[in-house]
């Protein structure tokens, strides 16, 4: 199995190493043609009008729709907004998911903070979650064809699924918890 990483800026350095860490082989991608003979995309935190800026300057937009089409892409925090298809603001979309997004829904950098998060179907009663939101976004709207994976005690979703479409507002590769990378390597 090898997973990419879209490696347009943000944390896909951090990604990567929790991959090594659980044995599973890693790619960056940048280019169309490095998505070839990859089983699934990571599509990491950063900063979700720059990372779609330049996915639309490297001609990426359309190989990564037809790549998800096909295969499990999991997008965190900038990454779940990329993936969305609705971030009620013009910015380059890969338009996959039936999520609308609020993008920096907790306010400014300053504002990012940590909370436990129960997510039965990823944590299978191993505990909860620590996850750390940095600038993070909340999935306002899941269609029906969306299965929530974890809530903020306030109810707000964070972390959800789509057939073989992950987003987390969040950033799992910063903490040593590798149990969402199982979760989406089990979906590949
Ligand atoms: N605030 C960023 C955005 O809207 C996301 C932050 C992150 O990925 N940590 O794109």
């Amino acid at each position: 199995m090898k997973i990419g990483v879209l490696a347009l800026q943000g944390s896909f350095a951090e990604h990567r190493a929790v991959l090594a860490a659980l044995g599973v082989e890693s790619a960056e991608v940048r280019l169309p043609n490095h998505l070839d003979r990859l089983d699934g995309l990571i599509i990491p935190g950063g900063e979700s009008t720059t990372m779609g800026k330049l996915a639309v300057a490297y001609g990426l937009m359309d190989p990564l729709r037809e790549f998800g089409a096909r295969k499990p892409i999991w997008g965190t925090c900038a990454g779940a907004i990329l993936l969305s298809k609705d971030a009620r603001r013009e910015q380059p979309l890969l338009g996959l998911m039936d999520i609308r997004v609020e993008r920096n829904a907790f306010g400014p950098q300053a504002a990012s903070f940590e909370a436990d998060l129960d997510c039965p179907a990823v944590c299978n009663g191993s505990g909860p979650f620590r996850a750390v939101f940095i600038r993070a976004p909340v999935i306002e709207h899941a269609g029906s064809g969306v299965e929530v994976l974890a809530r903020l005690e306030d109810g707000r979703i964070v972390a959800a699924r789509q057939g073989r479409w992950l987003a987390t507002s969040f950033h799992p590769e910063l903490t040593g918890d590798a149990r969402f990378h199982r979760y989406f390597i089990g979906l590949i």
